[in-house]
């Protein structure tokens, strides 16, 4: 049996001021062959769960190509084309194959696709022809399009936020499809959409309600003739028709039983759907009681600089406000890279006097004046091999620089965006988390997985920028309507 596995997995912010360019995602370094298998076999990202296959000797997994970028705006037309058009031709040269495993995000906006996962889908369905069995995870975040789900054999996605199950997920919807290969199950999938948005400060999957939604589809799972259920969070920044939250199961030919799990798990949703919006403290606030806290560390979640969702990684919101407080004790991160350079031309040791972060737009703030000392340069690469968002192992944020700053901040400059979800991130920069007052976490559930064990407190604050909690702020021009929040008197 040959499977090749293939990704090209995007969380497109249709409100961020960057656009996903060719350049971009060629300098994320998109892998193939035996670097697909260098970069995912030992993580716990979603390939993973696909590349297990290979220790059946009766399967080859051909790891044909994997494109990822950090979510940022639509991915430019030129962009799309390439890697598609890259996809294609790889699929039709190096086959034939008994089938496909696809790892897609589910919320890929295109400049020409508003729904770019169900077109590329479209296209790979269209080349293989029907027979192909084609099986796809879907981050949670995924907005799932009935085009998706007409255009793949088997559809599942994380069921985790943060995100810790990827590999899990993977290695599902893979034995799905080889027991479809091998005749053993006829898989139909069902899929209800509610309309309902979640607030991303309720979409924690420990946290009520979504804890009781994610058991109550995992106990649906349970049932005879039931191969998958799951749920979609959905992506709030994505302005599609298809935004929201998403119900899906697949059983073994049973179109009805299919379409009735979908729809009782998305009567359970509309049920506490008031319980699935939320606030996050205003920054003043939120520093105040951090500062004021007794036990340490405190995490201050800078939820409208969610680095994971698109936005730029160098919204200075909380740092000037802590300027202007007096607070001090502050771990912060920036995306400057010129402010990285003129650390690097001042050597380590030496005095800065700096201007940092709100330089990409006007959403996230003004640059911020800092002087200090440098206290280190380094590449920027680091690994966590522990259990961290995305199941992601090697991480690059470009050049950086340490600056420990006058009045008492720790600042660490990256050369390129990076939330805030591994404390290797801090270690390998000579700070240690556990001795850190306040960490500023560029993200909202992202950062859990690495931060949460060691947080005296988490504090979700109401930062402004393109993934402000506040979705109230956001101009829709493609999603449904009626629609839960925005027009209260919905229904479903
Ligand atoms: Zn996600």
């Amino acid at each position: 049996m040959r499977i090749a596995t293939l990704g090209l997995s995007h969380e497109s912010n249709t409100y961020a001021p960057v656009p996903a360019s060719l350049d971009r995602w060629l300098a994320a370094g998109p892998v193939a062959g035996d670097a697909l298998v260098a970069a995912f076999a030992e993580s716990d990202a979603t390939p993973g769960g696909y590349l297990e296959l290979a220790a059946d000797p009766d399967i080859e997994v051909v790891p044909l190509m994997h494109y990822r970028l950090t979510p940022m705006n639509a991915i430019t037309a030129e962009a799309y084309e390439k890697m598609v058009g890259h996809m294609l031709s790889e699929l039709e040269q190096q086959g034939p194959w008994d089938a496909v495993l696809i790892d897609l995000h589910g919320a890929a906006v295109s400049e020409d696709y508003r729904d770019a996962d169900g077109e590329t889908l479209r296209r790979v369905r269209s080349l293989l022809g029907p027979g192909v069995p084609v099986g796809v995870t879907f981050d949670m975040h995924g907005n799932v399009s009935q085009k998706m789900i007409d255009n793949a054999t088997v559809v599942n996605t994380y069921m985790t936020n943060p995100h810790l199950d990827p590999r899990i997920r993977g290695r599902q919807v893979a034995d799905l499809i080889v027991q479809t290969v091998r005749g053993e199950i006829s898989p139909v999938m069902a899929l209800e959409m509610p309309p309902v948005a979640i607030n991303i400060l309720r979409q924690g999957t420990s946290d009520s309600p979504m804890k009781e939604l994610v058991a109550f589809a995992h106990e649906q799972a349970t049932r005879p003739g039931v191969l998958s259920v799951s749920v979609a969070e959905g992506f709030p920044y994505a302005d599609v028709e298809e935004m929201g939250m998403a119900f899906l199961a697949v059983t073994d030919g049973d179109p009805s039983l299919a379409a009735e799990i979908a729809k009782v798990c998305a009567a359970e949703a509309w049920k506490v759907r008031a319980e699935l919006e939320g606030d996050g403290v205003p920054i003043d606030d939120a520093l105040k009681r951090a500062a004021a806290a007794t036990s340490y560390p405190v995490v201050l979640l800078d939820v409208g600089d969610n680095v994971g969702g698109g936005s730029p990684g160098d919204s200075t919101h909380v740092l000037a406000a802590a300027q202007r407080l007096g607070i001090r004790d502050l771990f912060h991160s920036l995306c400057d890279p010129g402010a990285v350079a003129a650390c690097k031309e001042a050597g380590v040791g030496a005095s800065v006097e700096l201007e940092v972060g709100g330089k990409t737009d006007d959403l996230h703030g003004s640059p911020v004046s800092i002087t200090g000392t440098v206290r280190l340069l380094d590449d920027g690469k680091f690994e966590d091999p522990g259990a961290t968002h995305g199941g992601f192992r090697f991480y690059d944020a470009g050049h950086r620089a340490v600056v420990e700053t006058s009045d008492g901040h720790t600042v660490l400059l990256n050369s390129r965006p990076l939330g805030n979800t591994s404390r290797q991130e801090l270690i390998s920069a000579g700070i240690d988390p556990l001795t850190q007052p306040i960490i500023v976490a560029k993200g909202v559930h992202s950062p859990r997985g690495a931060f949460e064990p060691i947080a005296a407190e988490m504090i979700w604050t109401n930062s402004p920028g393109c993934t402000s909690a506040d979705l109230s702020g956001l101009a829709y021009q493609h999603r449904r309507r009626p629609m839960f929040p925005f027009e209260p008197d919905a229904t479903y």
